[in-house]
């Protein structure tokens, strides 16, 4: 035990389906209640995939923490990491009248296939639009960017960063930025599509969180993300701008890391069709915060151009996983190095331990 066990990298697996055993072995050894979410795809290797819920504690809680990975596919190595972890090392042990629940990689096929979306190229945290609303529109500065991003040829180098380079200077990073990435409905086969309709795994997802957490009073929600911000760094947004009491709630908490979703004003933007906004919107009976624990890897560009490679591959190529772009994509949102791992498993477990002192004081 100790910190020797804990901020290892060996919490981080190689591949989806590795992942998945350690956390189906490691929720029945701790003593916790498993339940699988199994969506319609499979693995690479035609194994099953399904979003995995692991639940410490009553099953009667009113307070509850909710932590997730994978929300975006490759992303969740680092999530499913400190899952592991925290599980391994008894850090959440919550009190008679709580739980602590991991649900284990939100989109399994955008991990075990190397994506940051979905079986149907779907980004999930574009994707909960609510009941009612319609799945359509594009930004005008995506649809100047379209053939930029999305061109309808497999990876080879074009000048991708110096074209944008050159549209940042007219445009504005932030304009551009926000732009580009709030979500579009308009073009399957680009990048952050939102979807035409809720998701095979999201409307499992949210059937669930109605079953389960529909007797729970409060609910801390932690979303394990990486891709944006300073290396090994991690930013806390919250749906809640600066004069929000949410907001200066948070911030006291946690200090200058809690910021919130704005092109202007953080590292992240707005975005159409959130996770965030629909777990609040399920659980309406309760007091909800949601917090996206997002991870800096390397430059934005750079990371914008390894998604674009990989979309490349993915549509026009023959999409399999031994193609350097698959390999860039791990490398923009899971940096290998022992220093980048073991920092988020610091970060990852401590906001765990903070957010479980303010949630069961
Ligand atoms: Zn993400």
């Amino acid at each position: 035990m100790g910190a020797v066990v804990l901020y290892d990298q060996k919490w981080f697996s190689s591949s989806y389906s590795e992942a998945r055993a350690r956390f189906l072995d490691l929720v029945s050894s701790e003593g916790g209640v498993h339940t699988e979410l199994p969506i319609t795809a499979l693995g690479p290797d035609g194994g099953p995939l399904s979003i995995d819920i692991g639940w410490f504690g009553s099953l009667e809680a009113k307070r509850v923490i909710l932590h997730i990975s994978g929300t975006h596919g490759v992303e969740g190595f680092a999530g499913s990491a400190i899952q592991l972890a925290a599980i391994a090392n008894g850090i959440c042990t919550p009190g008679d009248a709580d739980a602590v629940v991991f649900v284990h990689v939100l989109n399994p096929y955008g991990m075990a296939w190397v994506r940051r979306v979905n079986e149907s190229n779907v980004d999930l945290n574009r994707n909960f639009i609510p009941d009612g609303s319609p799945y359509e529109g594009v930004s005008d500065g995506y649809e100047a960017m379209n053939s930029t991003l999305n061109p309808q040829s497999g990876p080879r180098f074009d000048f991708f960063l110096l074209r944008s380079l050159a549209k940042i200077v007219q445009h504005g990073y932030s304009t551009l930025k926000q732009a580009i990435t709030e979500g579009q409905y308009v073009y399957p086969k680009g990048l952050f599509f939102g979807g035409q309709k809720l998701e095979e795994g999201p409307q499992k997802y949210l059937q669930w969180l109605e079953t389960a957490l529909g007797h729970v009073e409060s609910v801390c929600a932690i979303d394990v993300h990486t891709g944006l911000g300073k290396s090994g760094e991690d930013t806390l947004l919250i749906d809640a701008g600066k004069d929000d009491p949410v907001y200066q709630k948070l911030h006291s908490l946690f200090g200058d890391r809690i910021a919130p979703w704005d092109a202007d004003q953080s590292i992240a933007y707005q975005i159409n069709g959130g996770h965030p906004a629909a777990v609040c919107r399920q659980l309406g009976h309760a007091k909800v915060d949601f917090i996206t624990q997002e991870f800096g890897t390397i430059a934005g560009l750079k990371v914008l151009y390894a998604l674009r490679q990989e979309n490349r591959w993915h549509q026009w190529g023959d999409g399999h996983l031994k193609h350097s772009s698959k390999q860039g994509l791990l490398d923009a949102f899971g940096p290998g190095t022992d220093r980048w791992r073991v920092a988020v498993l610091h970060r990852g477990i401590e906001l765990l331990q903070q957010v479980q002192k303010q949630t069961f004081k």
